[in-house]
């Protein structure tokens, strides 16, 4: 019997024009070949009509089959159709406290500040007690509560304590563990981050680089912010620093290190700042002693687009990446992107895909972070539920969380060739539903990131070296998907 690949293999370019890196994913394998060892592979899927006489290379078979690569083995991640297809029991639900917030952030995509609406306890217990249900009917040992935007949550204060006393409370009575996380923009006041932070398991701040980009892009200039930002910080002997929201987060950071919380930064980058990362990565590596620093592109949506803060070059920000990525691993330092995890095998992007339980302010239930606004184009995508006043429970549309079962990299025909699939698993939905349905829809620049940014990874994962800048080859051109060298080699 003929011998075949029994994994998906791709080639991605390697260090030299010779040389090409077979990539298996599923089976954590990654191996330089040269051109004829790339054809034997493609013979080996079949891709090439088989392994004709003249293609049996003993040696390089033998290389092939002690890797694993002939034999069937049960790899694959779990699909998401399957994982969405019982009932609806999230144990896991993330607040949006409040829309009020103490900045103005330049690209903000919920608008953070332009409202002061809270939540009304009534939504965040009926939320939290349907977690806590969930979690008793499923045998589940903890719930996960997430205090996230659409604005500042830390500004809700009572509603925030209350939450965490209430959970705190209820979880004993039931014998489940209970963890809390946030994303906060570290404008609060030392008493209150003294108190909160070791509640929580993980904590998300928003730092943009030197005060230059901090304050410019992150301004204290919400309507009432100085008022609120100078109420926050009284008596701390920070007043002189009242417009400068950069002075405020860093010392908000030195005290999370005395405390010795774990939290990460998540630094959003600019046409501002997309060609100064490197300093970028300096200034948070200087000013903060956390593993984890998060960059993300700025995307066009929400106050971005009225402040005409357009879409950061790919090039550039892959660029400034991967000499910022170098510069923190010195600093023994993590440089992370959303879409670039080569040490993860998942078919989900993020938990959208299953019909997060994310709450609102008016008790509606949206699976996106980012799309929850009723005007929002892309909310028929994310608009999974509502809050029923009358019964106190939340009630949820099966059909619109199963359709987001489509939007990974599994479904998407663009992706099938994309040696990223498992790990980046079909992109982010928000940002595509910008274009398109997120179904069917890739976006060539964000592939172009995600790519470059996961085979550098895939580089040091698996002992190639380090990748100091992008592969040329797939600079994005006008075509639907950026023009590439990989080819999927699919099972035979
Ligand atoms: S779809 Fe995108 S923006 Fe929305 S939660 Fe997922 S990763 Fe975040
Ligand atoms: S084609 Fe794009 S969206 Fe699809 S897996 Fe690859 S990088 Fe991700």
């Amino acid at each position: 019997m003929q011998p075949a690949l029994r994994t998906p293999v791709f080639f991605i370019p390697g260090r030299t024009s010779a040389e090409q890196i077979a990539y298996a994913p599923l089976r954590r394998l990654a191996f330089s070949v040269n051109s004829a060892g790339e054809k034997i592979l493609r013979a080996l899927a079949g891709a090439n009509g088989g392994l004709d006489a003249g293609l049996r290379q003993k040696p390089f078979l033998e290389a092939v089959e002690r890797m694993g690569l002939l034999e069937e083995l049960p790899d694959a991640p779990p699909g998401v159709a399957e994982s969405t297809g019982g009932a609806y029991q999230p144990t896991t639900v993330t607040l949006f406290l409040t829309g009020n917030c103490n900045l103005h952030c330049s690209y903000c995509y919920a608008r953070g500040g332009d409202t002061d609406s809270v939540m009304p306890w009534e939504t965040a217990k009926a939320a939290l007690d349907f977690v806590i249900d969930n979690a008793i009917a499923t045998n589940s040992l903890k719930i996960t509560v997430i205090f996230h935007g659409d604005g500042e949550p830390t500004l809700a204060w009572p509603i925030l304590t209350k939450c965490i006393e209430y959970a705190e409370r209820r979880c004993l009575e039931e014998d489940l563990a209970c963890d809390f996380e946030a994303g906060m923009n570290g404008i609060i006041a030392e008493k209150r981050l003294r108190w909160l932070a070791p509640k929580l398991r993980n904590i998300t701040v928003s730092l943009d680089g030197p005060p230059d980009i901090q304050d410019a892009q992150r301004p204290l200039s919400s309507p009432g912010g100085h008022e609120r930002a100078d109420s926050l910080i009284k008596g701390e002997g920070m007043e002189d620093e009242r417009n400068s929201s950069s002075r405020i987060v860093e010392r908000s950071l030195r005290i999370l290190d005395e405390l010795g919380v774990s939290y990460g930064i998540r630094c959003t980058i600019t046409r501002r700042s997309a060609g100064r990362i490197p300093e970028v990565v300096e200034y948070l590596c200087k000013v903060s002693q956390t593993a984890d620093l998060m960059l993300e592109p700025s995307f066009p949506e929400g106050r971005a687009i009225e402040t005409d803060e357009r879409e950061v070059d790919p090039a550039m920000f892959v660029d400034g990446f991967l000499q910022g990525r170098l510069i923190a691993r010195q600093h023994g330092r993590r440089l992370k992107y959303a879409g670039a995890r080569a040490d993860q095998i998942t078919n989900r992007f993020c938990e959208a895909v299953s019909g997060a339980f994310n709450v609102t302010q008016d008790g509606r239930v949206t699976s996106c972070y980012e799309v929850f606004a009723k005007d929002d184009p892309r909310i028929h995508h994310f608009d999974i539920g509502a809050l029923d006043p009358a019964t106190g429970r939340f009630g949820v549309n099966m059909d619109t969380i199963r359709a987001a079962a489509q939007w990974t990299a599994a479904e998407k025909a663009p992706c099938q060739g994309c040696f990223a699939r498992y790990h980046c698993a079909g992109d982010c939905a928000a940002k595509l539903s910008a274009t398109g349905d997120p179904k069917d829809t890739v976006n060539r620049n964000r592939c172009f990131v995600i790519r470059e940014l996961t085979r550098a990874q895939i580089f040091s994962l698996y002992g190639f070296g380090d990748v100091t800048e992008p592969s040329t080859g797939w600079i994005p051109q006008d075509s639907p998907m950026p023009s590439t060298k990989l080819v999927q080699i699919r099972m035979a």
